[in-house]
């Protein structure tokens, strides 16, 4: 396919119809392929062959979407999974086997938090957290012998702390190891981290790809940029036995890690994407680039309002130039950050629960990255889970509200603020 630029290929990339065909992505809703011969379905059970067999494998219209994503993210290829959940668990344990250690940002999504912290640990994985503004000696200091990747947020959710991904990648290169990174919020329209050098991009795309909130989801793309080949991944570079002793770096080449997370991790812990999500998913891209604009411009000027309004304590935007990221996301995120807004309420975890039960348009909802307004205390919800000290050391105050701007006419979004912090 010809260079199309990020919207154009939003809209257009992953599916092509031949004539007759139909113009939009269909649903194949079916769990299984026909063959004519045995032998034609032992070759791909073999992966001699490329082609359909079953839908925990692959799917053509989850095939479509995952190329979709591949390109917006500058990828050798991609595998959708049923949640970011999903995906994080399956790029992260696809190269780290019970017995090695991930070095992780702490200013993570309190799932991928808990994954690492708790799930993982138990599994014999163990990982040490880092604050993302880490400097490059402190970043080294936690990598061990066993360390296998370095895991980080483009943009962290909900601390809104924008990573220096150049550095994490390079400090992860140096040890040998790849730079694993979750774009969900930026998204690939703000930012494509294989740019800095990262080598896996996950995402949840439950949040804006979708943003509609209609399905579950989440992917993992290979840049295919790094070398497995340095002694550290024995799985990738050594005869895989169930699979009549295949080489995946020998036989994929630059698609070794997407190809052994399908065969190897989806085939054995089965968390794929339905065939109807991933229609659904595939409509929220195609309007991606131009919700993203919006979402951004939105914000912008919610995050411009909030600084100047007396009842607001403190806020991050890393639009604003008062943010202590807003250089890193000049860098990193030249065309706007993402619809969130994280602040605080003069009056503390009180304030800030009058105020969002004051909020009319924007709704209080575990969601985030919606095309409707919608607002959130991590602290009592989503990070609940994590201790105070936790809680500060990710950058979670404890009464910082997550506003994430939706797509709504920006002037009815600042009177519902304005209502609302009237009522504090
Ligand atoms: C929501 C989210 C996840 C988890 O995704 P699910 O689709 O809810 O499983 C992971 N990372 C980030 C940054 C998220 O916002």
């Amino acid at each position: 396919m010809q260079q199309y630029r990020p919207d154009t290929v939003c809209i257009h990339a992953g599916y092509t119809p031949k004539n007759g065909e139909p113009r939009v992505l269909p649903i194949v809703q079916s769990t299984t392929y026909r063959y004519e011969t045995g032998e034609q379905m032992g070759k791909l059970f073999d992966l001699e062959e490329d082609g359909f067999f079953y839908t925990r494998i692959a799917n053509p219209t989850l095939d479509a979407v995952e190329k979709k994503i591949a390109a917006l993210e500058g990828g050798v290829g991609a595998m959708l999974t049923s949640s970011g959940m999903a995906a994080s668990f399956m790029a992260t344990f696809n190269i780290c086997p019970t017995g090695s250690h991930i070095v992780s940002s702490n200013a993570v999504y309190g799932g991928t938090f808990n994954l690492f912290n708790k799930t993982m640990r138990e599994m014999g994985i163990e990982t040490t957290f880092v604050h993302p503004s880490a400097t490059k000696e402190e970043l080294e200091a936690a990598f061990q012998e066993n360390t296998r990747a370095v895991f980080c947020e483009t943009l962290s959710n909900p601390s809104l702390v924008v990573t220096d991904l150049e550095l994490f990648a390079q400090v992860a290169h140096e040890h040998g190891v790849p730079l694993i990174v979750d774009n969900t919020f930026p998204t690939p329209i703000n930012c494509r981290p294989f740019e800095f050098g990262a080598d896996i991009v996950v995402h949840s795309t439950t949040k804006y790809m979708d943003g509609h909130a209609v399905q579950l989801g989440g992917v993992i793309v290979d840049s295919g940029n790094f070398d497995w080949t340095n002694g550290k991944y024995p799985a990738l570079t050594e005869p895989d036995e169930s699979y009549h002793g295949i080489t995946y770096t020998k036989q994929f080449g630059k698609a070794a890690y997407i190809t052994k997370a399908r065969v190897h991790m989806m085939r054995d812990l089965g968390a794929q994407a339905a065939p109807m999500n991933a229609f659904l998913l595939n409509l929220g891209l195609e309007t991606l680039a131009l919700r993203m604009e919006r979402h951004c411009s939105n914000a912008q000027k919610v995050a411009e309002f909030l600084e100047k309004h007396p009842k607001v304590s403190w806020i991050n935007y890393p639009g604003l130039a008062s943010s202590p990221y807003y250089q890193l996301a000049q860098k990193y995120l030249p065309n706007g950050s993402s619809g969130v807004v994280s602040f605080g309420v003069k009056g503390g975890r009180e304030a800030a629960s009058k105020f969002m039960s004051g909020l009319k348009l924007a709704s209080i909802v575990t969601h985030v990255a919606d095309l409707r307004t919608c607002v959130l205390h991590p602290a009592s919800t989503t990070h609940r889970q994590m201790s105070d000290q936790e809680l500060l050391e990710a950058g979670v105050k404890p009464d910082l509200i997550r506003f994430s701007v939706g797509i709504e006419n920006p002037n009815d979004i600042l009177e519902d603020l304005e209502q609302a912090l009237k009522q504090v």
